[in-house]
């Protein structure tokens, strides 16, 4: 039977000391598990009504990009300061240390759009939480935060907890 966790390699101390990275490129490297993926992702949407699917950069994309084109959705990147080339919106959040941006292309969502946004992991749910700022700042209306994984122990629920938000393994 297929189980995801077979195809996610933990990377301890990557990229940094006291983290344990979560790999998804041999997940990605199988055709057969990445489609299996998308369809437990897919089942996880439902019957959703989505316009628009937004990854987050950069692991993100990957599944982002195959359920946009399951649900006949457009997909939108979310991308780290300046790799966007046309005119963006911004949001800042907090990071252990410091602070962080994201930004969107200011014509990526219209008002009244429903959105999914995907993103490979959520651990603290700062990441996610910005991308959605940005979605609602367009008028757009949040109707899933969807992950393969949730590190369970940091909380990133919590920062989340006006959205639904399913992932597909919880560590
Ligand atoms: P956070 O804002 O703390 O929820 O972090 C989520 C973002 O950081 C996502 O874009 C993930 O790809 C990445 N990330 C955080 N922790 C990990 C991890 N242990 N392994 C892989 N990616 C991670």
């Amino acid at each position: 039977m297929f189980k995801i966790q077979d195809y996610i390699r933990d990377i301890k101390d990557f990229p940094k000391p006291g983290i344990v990275y979560k790999d998804i490129t041999p997940l990605l490297q199988d055709p057969e598990a990445a489609r299996k993926t998308t369809d437990a992702l897919m089942e996880k949407i439902g019957g959703l009504k989505v316009d628009k699917v937004v990854g987050i950069e950069s692991r993100g994309f990957f599944f982002a990009t195959l359920l946009a084109e399951r649900l006949n959705a457009g997909f939108i990147p979310i991308r780290k300061p300046g790799k966007l080339p046309y005119d963006t919106l911004q949001e800042s959040y907090s990071l252990e240390y410091g602070e962080d941006v994201l930004e969107i292309h200011s014509d990526a969502i219209k008002p009244g759009e429903k959105v999914l946004i995907h993103d490979d992991v959520l651990a603290t749910g700062g990441t996610a939480a910005a991308a959605c700022k940005l979605v609602e700042k367009m008028g757009g209306e949040i109707v899933q935060c969807n992950f393969l994984m949730e590190l369970g122990f940091l909380n990133g629920k919590d920062k989340l907890d006006s959205y639904q938000v399913v992932s597909l393994l919880s560590i």
